[in-house]
């Protein structure tokens, strides 16, 4: 058990502050009465800050998963190009292969990311009509060039562009309506520090027109669908109310603390912390980072251990001290920690984490 907050690093769920948690006590409102029409109207306002956009945000009472799949159904007709630079790429491409589309992709190994001109080159050697790709891959800690690669898939006509941007939205700059994102997804457990079960994504004009467009979109995942709900503030079906209380508290805490572009400063000096501390303690502790200095995730940070070490042992040994971080994803398991430095964590608490970690690791 966590003693208090501070201590879990994990890179999601991340950590819930108590004020949030509290929010999930108040009681129940109907789902089709005034007070929910309130409550999702007064959060319009908010949600369009987070996701810089001037469209109306849905939200999904399901993982951010549900919403991968809103996003391959509604976006992609028939053939879709998939980067692919770890597990979460893979997951989109898999999604996508699930729901009968075509799947080109386009891979790289873990920690580095699809570069623009290997994107362009793909885009020019196949004939697809969306693009998917994760901004911040959480199983390599490697952070995309988004707002240029969203500037080459524009140079090609038509070409829908579906952005996971899991653990990217709320830790740093995502900018839907300047970088023209069609679709950019999230979910509650990350960087917005809230706990699992809600997706939520914002959506371009022409992402919706698109969707009308494309058949056998689904049922309960349709873009069309939730679009025309949040129209009015109302929800596609009964929805997680307590979690909507949460998310409505601490969208207030984010306007608190400065607004979103405050909270990304936050986070940027969390991975200058631990980029600081790899610098000067990384040579003699054997640790080292995966993704090169400039495409490193300002959320969650995947550092390569050095011979004899075990991600598994180490995450192990830091949880019987009540300090949680994550062993390495998939492949990377035994051979890398992940260090999750999002949502409401401060700098002072990561430097105590730092602390410890050095403990069990020299
Ligand atoms: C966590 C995560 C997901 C999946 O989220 P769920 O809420 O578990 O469905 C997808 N993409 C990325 C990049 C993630 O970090």
């Amino acid at each position: 058990m966590t003693t208090s907050f501070g201590r879990f690093f994990l890179p999601g769920p991340t950590e819930v502050h108590p004020e949030v948690l509290a929010a999930l006590a108040r009681p129940m409102i109907a789902h089709r009465g005034r007070a929910m029409t309130e409550l999702l109207g007064g959060m319009e306002a908010p949600l369009q800050s987070l996701f810089r956009t001037q469209g109306r945000p849905v939200i999904g009472t399901c993982s951010a998963t549900a919403f991968m799949e809103m996003a391959i159904r509604s976006g992609v007709r028939s053939r879709v190009l998939s980067l692919v630079a770890g597990a979460f790429g893979k997951r989109f491409a898999a999604i996508a292969q699930a729901c009968g589309r075509d799947v080109v992709t386009l891979e790289v190994a873990p920690g580095q990311t699809v570069e623009p001109d290997m994107l362009r080159d793909a885009l020019e050697r196949s004939d697809v009509d969306a693009v998917t790709l994760v901004h911040s891959e959480t199983s390599t800690g490697a952070l995309a060039p988004l707002e240029q690669l969203a500037e080459v898939v524009h140079e090609f006509d038509d070409v829908m562009l579906l952005v996971d941007a899991v653990t990217s939205m709320a830790g740093l700059p995502v900018e839907t309506d300047e970088w023209k994102l069609d679709f950019v997804l999230t979910g509650s457990q990350k960087a917005l520090a809230l706990p699992p079960g809600l997706a939520l994504a914002a959506h371009s004009e022409r992402m919706l027109e698109r969707a009308k467009t494309v058949p056998e979109r689904g049922g309960y995942l349709d873009l069309v669908a939730y679009a025309d709900a949040a129209e009015n503030h109302q929800p596609t079906n009964t929805p997680a109310i307590s979690l909507l209380y949460a998310l409505d508290t601490q969208l207030e805490r984010i306007t608190a603390e400065g607004g979103i572009e405050a909270r990304w400063n936050r986070h940027k000096a969390m991975l200058d912390t631990v980029g600081k501390w790899v610098d000067d303690r990384g040579e003699s502790l054997g640790l080292s980072y995966l993704p090169e200095k400039d495409r490193r995730s300002w959320t969650v940070s995947c550092l390569r251990l050095g011979g004899g070490q075990n991600g598994r042992e180490i995450q192990h040994t830091l949880a019987d001290q009540d300090w949680m971080i994550a062993s390495g994803y998939g492949q990377l398991k035994k051979t890398t920690i992940r260090i999750g430095h999002m949502g409401d964590h401060s700098v002072a608490e990561l430097q105590e984490l730092l602390k410890v970690l050095e403990e069990t690791i020299a």
